[in-house]
């Protein structure tokens, strides 16, 4: 249970959870990037904008990435600080996985404990959405919907 609770306290930058097109649910892909499971628009976290915006800019400062992302500098900088972002080479040696503990050479959570976080986060968005939906009756894209989330939840 403490387990469950570190997943429900992690706090991402601004994760997507719906999609700004349709409503479907926004499905996390990795580094930032989520793609909506019923239209397939792509969306990013304040993580994958700086990210994209530094790998096609290389060089640029902090104060240029905020500019031009619209991120906050604070969640910039802390991102920098994290070694979630490679602007300037530091030693993150001592970084540790908020979640499960596992030492990391960059980040706040290991890949594993990143994709359990997304995936227990599109479940509570999908309980959510299909309440939602519920109200208007189910459209066509409803079962295929219900039957990949039951196969998400088995793996
Ligand atoms: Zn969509
Ligand atoms: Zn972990």
């Amino acid at each position: 249970m403490a387990r469950l609770s570190l997943f429900d306290d992690f706090d991402v930058y601004n994760r997507p959870q719906e999609c700004p097109m349709c409503g479907g649910v926004m499905i996390f892909k990795g580094c930032g990037e989520y793609k909506c499971e019923q239209c397939k628009h792509i969306e990013y976290d304040d993580y994958g904008k700086v990210r994209n915006y530094i790998e096609k800019n290389k060089g640029v400062t902090a104060a240029q990435a905020a500019q031009a992302t619209g991120v906050n500098q604070k969640t910039i900088r802390t991102m920098l600080k994290e070694g979630r972002l490679e602007i300037a080479p530091g030693s993150n040696a001592y970084l540790k996985c908020e979640i499960c503990g596992v030492s990391l050479r960059s980040g706040r959570v290991c890949p594993r404990c990143e994709v359990e976080f997304n995936r227990r986060m599109e479940a509570k968005l999908h309980e959510r959405h299909s309440k939602m939906m519920s109200g208007f009756g189910l459209g066509a894209g409803g079962e295929e919907g219900a039957k990949r989330f039951i196969r998400e939840k088995e793996i």
